[in-house]
Formats: C-alpha cells, sequence, structure tokens
C-alpha cells in the first residue's frame, strides 16, 4: 500500500545534508517513494522508478500520484490512453540510462556506502562489482554476503549511524 504522505527520514535528509556540502555524488536506491528528492537530493538514481512520475502511454502527458489515487479502476488520459506508474513492474527491465548512471557513479567513486539492504536482490546487489575505490562501507541490521569484503560494516539502522554524520 502506497502512502503518499510519508516523510523523509533521518537517512534521507543527512544524505540531502551531505550532497549540499559536496560531499556526496549521488544517491541510488531502489525504492519507488520519490522520498530522497523530496528530501531534496538532486542527484538520484531511482532504479525502479518512481510513483511520483506517471504518464500517458499514447500522448506522454505526465500526471502526479494525487491524479492516480483520484482516479477509479485503470487512470485513464484525457486523450483515452492509459496512464502507467514510471516504476519498474516484476519481469520488466531497468530504465539504461538510470542503470547507466548509477553503474558509472559506483565506477567513479572513492568510498560507496550500502546502507538497508542485505544485497541479496538482484540486479542492485551485482551492481557491487563495480566499485574500484578505496572505501566500501555497509549499514545494515543483518550480515550481508559481502560483510567480508567491506571496509567497514555497521550492523545497525542505517537512518540512526547516518544520523550521527556531522557535515562541515
Ligand atoms: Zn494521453
Amino acid at each position: 500500500m502506497l502512502c503518499l504522505d510519508a516523510k523523509p527520514n533521518k537517512a534521507h535528509l543527512k544524505l540531502a545534508e551531505l550532497e549540499r556540502a559536496g560531499k556526496l555524488t549521488a544517491v541510488i536506491t531502489q525504492n519507488i517513494d520519490g522520498l530522497h528528492t523530496a528530501a531534496g537530493s538532486k542527484t538520484v538514481y531511482e532504479l525502479h522508478g518512481s510513483v511520483h512520475r506517471n504518464y500517458c502511454l499514447k500522448c506522454g502527458k505526465s500526471y502526479s500520484a494525487e491524479d492516480i489515487l483520484k482516479s477509479e479502476g485503470v487512470p485513464h488520459c484525457e486523450c483515452g490512453g492509459i496512464i502507467k506508474p514510471d516504476v519498474v513492474l516484476y519481469g520488466e527491465n531497468l530504465d539504461d540510462r538510470t542503470v547507466t548512471g548509477a553503474l558509472s557513479a559506483i565506477e567513479r567513486c572513492d568510498t560507496l556506502i550500502i546502507g538497508g539492504t542485505s544485497l541479496t536482490v538482484y540486479p542492485a546487489a551485482g551492481f557491487i562489482r563495480y566499485f574500484n575505490g578505496n572505501n566500501l562501507v555497509l549499514i545494515n541490521m543483518s550480515s550481508t554476503p559481502y560483510d567480508n569484503k567491506a571496509d567497514l560494516v555497521i550492523h545497525d539502522k542505517v537512518g540512526e549511524v547516518l544520523d550521527k554524520i556531522k557535515v562541515n
């Protein structure tokens, strides 16, 4: 169930703060809630899309998530076309440009912080292989298959951990 009233949490806000301070290049997420953008992050690769972007399959007109919730049944555009959310449904391919952007950010970065994932869901888990930098940091409640490859492993809630970072 989608909750449009969800607000960015401490992790979303801290990542946006780090980007504003020039210490963070990009955020890559599998979530479709759009909360990183809502928190103020500018460079966000939403691998599975966002429920806040919807478009008509016929004419391409954009619709907000509110527009979709207002409609009954399958939402239709004023032109008669079906409105589809810009999210990747099971069995669909990820968007090429988003994947390319995300992989290029990972390849170029010196420090990669991965938080809140057990790293068992592909394809995102496979993205780690593109990292050539110096510091791999994993923040997750439980252990992951990559814990032994990381330079720093923190088993805790990602929001609590990121919240402790002081940005100068
Ligand atoms: Zn249309």
